[in-house]
């Protein structure tokens, strides 16, 4: 929903293009147009691409089990897909270290890290 940083942007024509390599050929990389590129992922005050909220919201809307991974859930407006999944009939499972504003609505809290829980719940 917030971009990629492996599909800089170009800040003159706009073009999205996927780049894999490492390191890149020119600091900072430069598009075909001569323009620089910034990294294709959105910023702090930056709004959502479109098409991205727009899928974000259908899945919310279509999921069985919406999981809420290492977020407090307060930055608006990702924040709100959860409730958004709830009210289209989803189980909410929350996992994180604290307690968030989602937790009374959830179905389940599984209290710890992320990177400590998630490998858990994977293992066969
Ligand atoms: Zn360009």
């Amino acid at each position: 929903m917030h971009g990629g940083i492996w599909t800089p942007r170009c800040t003159a024509c706009g073009k999205e293009e996927q780049n894999l390599e490492t390191p890149l050929p020119s600091l900072p990389p430069k598009c075909a147009c001569g323009a620089i590129q910034r990294p294709g992922v959105v910023w702090f005050g930056e709004p959502l691409p479109p098409h991205a909220w727009l899928a974000a919201e259908q899945a919310a809307r279509r999921c069985g089990l919406f999981l809420v991974i290492g977020t407090s859930a307060v930055v608006m407006p990702a924040g709100g897909l959860a409730c958004l999944a709830r009210q289209s009939g989803a189980r909410i499972i929350e996992i994180n270290s604290a307690e968030t504003r989602l937790s009374s609505i959830a179905d389940g809290s599984l209290r710890g890290p992320a990177g400590a829980i998630l490998p858990e719940l994977l293992r066969p």
